[in-house]
C-alpha cells in the first residue's frame, strides 16, 4: 500500500519513500512544559498518533521510530516557576506528567523516544560550534546568531517573499545582529536563570534558543536526515524554517526531512485557540466531562489540514456515535492484521493523506453491516479491528458504559444555574440566549422539560 502525504515542502501529495526502505523515522515538535495543554495542543498529538499507528501497521511496530521532544528550557518556563515559587525542575516535571496523563486518556501511544532539551545541551553546543566554524553563524555580545544570508535558499519551506520576512524581523532588531533576519542559537543567562557552559569560548553561562533544540534532538535520535517532520501550521515560520537552516548548514545536506507535515488550527468562535489569546479550554477540563475517546473522535472528524471549529455539539455527535458503535461490538475482541478486510479498507483511506473523515464515514457503513449480521461475531471483531487503527473502540461495551458514567459526573449545581439563567433570559425576551442554553445542555445529554407553571425539570438522555 502506498502512503501519500501532503508535503508542505513541495506543496503536493507525495508518496512516502523512507530513506531506509525498511525503517521510517518521524520527528514531531512537542510541548513547552509550563502549563496544562489545551485542546488545540492535542491536535498534533492525536493526528501524528494516527500516522504513527498507520506506519506501524504498514512497516511493522519495530520499524517506526517516532520522536517527540519536550521543551523544558524556555523563558515562559522560567517566568512561571518564579511566579509559582517552585523550582524549574518541579514545574517541568509536573507539567510533563499532566501531559502524559492527558495524552494517554486520548488513547495516544507514547512516542518511541521523548527527548528533553535539557539533556541535549552537548549536541546543541556541537552544532553551534560547527555552524560558526563553517561561517553560517557568528558570536556577538555573548550571543551566537545564525547568519541567514549565508544560506542562499533560506525560506524554501514557507516560501515567504524575502521582503516580508525582513519586515517581520525588523520589528525587534537587536543591535548586535548583522542582518535583521539572523536568529539566536545561544544567549547569555543572567543569574537565577538556568545556564550551561557556553560554546565558542563565551565566558558567561548561557542557554539555547528554541530552534536549535529540535535540530539537536532530531540529529541525536534520527540522524542528519530523516523521513517525516511534523507540527502545527504555526510552526512553519520561523521555527521549522530555522530548524532546516541549522541542520542543513551543519550537515551540508539538501533536506533535513523529506516530508514536512502540518496540522491546521483548532478554532473557538473563529479564533485560533491559544494561551496568549486567553480563549482556551484544557484537555483536562474536557476530560472531566467526556471520555477521552469522544474528544479523539471529534478531533478526527475533520481532516487534519482543515481548521476545526470546536463545539459541544461536535462532542455530542461523537459521544452518540461511540455509544452506537460500542453497542454493535458488545464484548467482541478485535481482529487485526492482514486477514481483516475491514482494516485494509480503513488503512486505504488513511493512506490518502490521513483522510480520517472518509475513514470515519466508512466506519459508519461498516457498523451498519456488522449490526445487521446479528449472527456473525466475525464481522463485529473485524469492525472493532478496523476502528482500532484510528485508536478507537479499544474497549468493550461494558467498559465504555462504565467510563461514560465516570465522565458524566453531571454537576447538578451547574445545571441548576444554567436553568436559572435560561428562565431569566426568557423573561427578558432574549430567546436566542435561552435556546443557546437549551442546546448547550442538550449537547451534554441534559434534556429540559418546561412546565406550565414556569418551572423547568430535566433528565439525562444520551
Ligand atoms: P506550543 O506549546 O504552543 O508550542 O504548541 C505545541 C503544539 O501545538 C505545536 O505543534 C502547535 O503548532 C500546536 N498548536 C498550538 N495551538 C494550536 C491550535 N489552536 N490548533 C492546532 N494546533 C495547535
Ligand atoms: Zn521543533
Amino acid at each position: 500500500m502506498e502512503l501519500r502525504l501532503y508535503n508542505t515542502l513541495t506543496r503536493s501529495k507525495d508518496t512516502l519513500r523512507p530513506l531506509d526502505p525498511a525503517n521510517v523515522r518521524m520527528y514531531v515538535c512537542g510541548p513547552t512544559v509550563y502549563d496544562h495543554a489545551h485542546i488545540g495542543n492535542a491536535r498534533p498529538v492525536i493526528v501524528f498518533d494516527v500516522l504513527n499507528r498507520l506506519l506501524r501497521r504498514l512497516y511493522g511496530e519495530a520499524h517506526v521510530k517516532y520522536v517527540r521532544n519536550i521543551t523544558d528550557v524556555d523563558d515562559k518556563i522560567n517566568a512561571r516557576a518564579a511566579e509559582r515559587g517552585i523550582t524549574i525542575r518541579d514545574l517541568t516535571e509536573e507539567t510533563y506528567r499532566w501531559f502524559r496523563e492527558d495524552t494517554a486518556a486520548l488513547n495516544c501511544l507514547p512516542p518511541t523516544v521523548e527527548p528533553r532539551a535539557t539533556e541535549h545541551i552537548a549536541e546543541m553546543r556541537t552544532l553551534i560550534e560547527s555552524l560558526v566554524a563553517s561561517g553560517h553563524a557568528y558570536v556577538a555580545e555573548e550571543h551566537v546568531l545564525f547568519h541567514v544570508p549565508s544560506m542562499p535558499d533560506y525560506g524554501r519551506l514557507s516560501r515567504r517573499p524575502l521582503d516580508e520576512m525582513v519586515a517581520g524581523a525588523r520589528v525587534d532588531v537587536a543591535p548586535y545582529k548583522r542582518d535583521p533576519m539572523d536568529f539566536v542559537l545561544w544567549k547569555p543567562s543572567a543569574d537565577g536563570v538556568p545556564g550551561w557552559p557556553s560554546p565558542c569560548g563565551i565566558a558567561t553561562p548561557g542557554r539555547p534558543g528554541w530552534h536549535i533544540e529540535c535540530s539537536a534532538m532530531s540529529w541525536r535520535h534520527l540522524g542528519e536526515t530523516f523521513d517525516i517532520h511534523g507540527g502545527g501550521i504555526d510552526l512553519v515560520f520561523p521555527h521549522h524554517e530555522n530548524e532546516i537552516a541549522q541542520s542543513r548548514c551543519a550537515f551540508h545536506t539538501g533536506v533535513m526531512a523529506q516530508m514536512w507535515m502540518h496540522n491546521g488550527f483548532l478554532m473557538l468562535e473563529g479564533e485560533k485557540m491559544s494561551k496568549s489569546l486567553g480563549n482556551f479550554v484544557t484537555i483536562r477540563e474536557l476530560l472531566a466531562e467526556w471520555p477521552g475517546e469522544v474528544l479523539r473522535l471529534a478531533m478526527l472528524s475533520t481532516h487534519y489540514r482543515q481548521p476545526i471549529n470546536w463545539t459541544r455539539q461536535g462532542l455530542g455527535f461523537a459521544a452518540k456515535t461511540l455509544d452506537k458503535w460500542y453497542r454493535v461490538i458488545g464484548e467482541a475482541e478485535a481482529e487485526t492484521g492482514e486477514g481483516n478486510p475491514f482494516e485494509i479498507e480503513i488503512a486505504d483511506r488513511l493512506a490518502d493523506d490521513l483522510n480520517t473523515p472518509s475513514a470515519i464515514t466508512h466506519l459508519h457503513h461498516l457498523a451498519e453491516v456488522a449490526e445487521h449480521e446479528e449472527t456473525s461475531s466475525a464481522l463485529r471483531r473485524r469492525f472493532k479491528g478496523a476502528a482500532n487503527l484510528l485508536g478507537l473502540l479499544g474497549d468493550t461495551e461494558t467498559g465504555w458504559r462504565a467510563r461514560q458514567k465516570e465522565a458524566i459526573a453531571l454537576d447538578e449545581g451547574v445545571i441548576a444555574g444554567l436553568i436559572a439563567d435560561r428562565i431569566a433570559a426568557r423573561k427578558a425576551k432574549n430567546f436566542k440566549r435561552a435556546d443557546q442554553i437549551r442546546e448547550e445542555l442538550a449537547a451534554q445529554g441534559v434534556v429540559l422539560m418546561d412546565n406550565k407553571d414556569g418551572t423547568t425539570s430535566w433528565e439525562v438522555s444520551r
